[in-house]
């Protein structure tokens, strides 16, 4: 039978990850069937928009996407596909989990972070206009009940299913009274349904600081649509980069699954940036679909492949231009090989 997913390569380095990541999900043994879509400025020209309405058909029809990063112009512009997707199909909760892996350099050990952001409002409702061209603009910051409770709910769902102790709300409450002030509201709200898990919250900037001095003691952070964005890429640093920071975009019936990373264009075709964002976003997506001993399997091979150190891209190595780093293919190649063998992760 298998399964019917979305994929969407994307441009830039996204084809090149995302063909590893179909590599790397098809040596499990587990038979998918690949609906290609395209999406992002490659596209505008045969359909005039770079979101056809082929790829949103495809995901309502399969339920589940694979998708690689998407570019989007600065300043100007199309408006990002990667947002118009989230928005179009309601994918309302964006999980980044932030974990340390052995093998990888970083100044806290044992980081186990997951950031819950709002995916569908605040900044990116995307409200802004020139008030006078180039003197002034404006946008327009929207915070609502439904959707605080809707992503405080998911977020202390996730930390009960998933063994979590603490969700920590994360606002500018101070500064930004009405919009922040309802969210941080609302999550006081929802947290008092759930005793069993813990609750705090903590101002953007002062989270921003103790997330790099003091990272073990924050678990879920649970957070507005730009600080989320802003936070997860912290957190992706503190765990090696954002070469090793997956992502799910999830939904009340569809997901669509990518990495934290963009599409890295100074890199694209170069067989050169790290798979393991892209492959671990596909372990979420298998998790998903209820897939967890081949989850296990990838996810502990992928440990192993960082923990040795040999077969790993050049962001992983220690020194910069270290001549040993091998390739993005090359890196796949090494984690299926390493799940074939089964040995435990390193
Ligand atoms: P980026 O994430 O593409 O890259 C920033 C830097 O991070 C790179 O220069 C590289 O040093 C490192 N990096 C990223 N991916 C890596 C990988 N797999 N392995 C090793 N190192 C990696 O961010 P950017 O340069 O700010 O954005 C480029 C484009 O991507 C922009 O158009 C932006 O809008 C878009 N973008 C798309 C998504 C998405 O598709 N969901 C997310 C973020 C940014």
């Amino acid at each position: 039978m298998g399964y019917e997913i979305t994929l969407i390569p994307g441009d830039g380095t996204g084809p090149e990850l995302v063909a590893a990541t179909r590599r790397v999900l098809e040596a499990t043994g587990i038979e998918f069937r690949w609906d290609v879509q395209e999406a992002g400025a490659d596209v505008m020209d045969r359909y005039g928009t770079p979101l056809p309405e082929a790829v949103l058909d495809s995901i309502r029809r399969t339920k589940v996407a694979l998708k690689g990063p998407i570019t989007t112009p600065v300043g100007t512009g199309f408006r990002s596909v990667n947002v118009g997707l989230r928005l179009v199909l309601d994918l309302y909760a964006n999980l980044r989990p932030a974990r340390t892996m052995p093998g990888i350099p970083v100044s806290q050990p044992s980081i186990d972070l997951v950031v819950v952001r709002e995916n569908t409002e605040c900044l990116y409702a995307g409200i802004e206009h020139d008030v006078i061209p180039d003197m002034a603009a404006e946008s327009i910051r929207i915070i609502t009940r439904p959707a605080t409770e809707r992503i405080a709910r998911f977020a202390f769902e996730y930390a009960r299913a998933n063994g979590r102790r603490l969700v920590t709300a994360v606002h500018k409450a101070n500064i930004l009274k009405a919009t922040d002030g309802l969210f941080l509201h609302v999550c006081q709200q929802i947290a008092a349904e759930y005793p069993d898990i813990a609750f705090n919250d903590r101002i953007v900037d002062n989270m921003a600081m103790q997330l790099v001095q003091r990272p073990g003691e924050y678990d879920v952070l649970l957070c507005p649509n730009l600080f989320g964005d802003i936070l997860s890429d912290l957190c992706s640093g503190l765990v090696g980069g954002l070469g090793v920071a997956p992502g799910a975009n999830i939904g009340r019936t569809m997901a669509v699954f990518e990495p934290v990373h963009g599409s890295a264009p100074k890199y694209a075709g170069q067989n050169r940036v790290n798979p393991t964002a892209t492959i671990l976003s596909g372990v979420l997506m298998l998790r998903h679909l209820g897939e967890l001993g081949a989850a296990e399997r990838i996810e502990a091979a992928v440990r192993r492949v960082v923990a040795e150190g040999t077969h790993v891209t050049q962001d992983l190595k220690a020194a910069r231009g270290d001549p040993t780093a091998v390739g993005t293919q090359e890196m796949a190649d090494a984690i299926i090989l390493a799940m074939e063998s089964g040995e435990p992760a390193g």
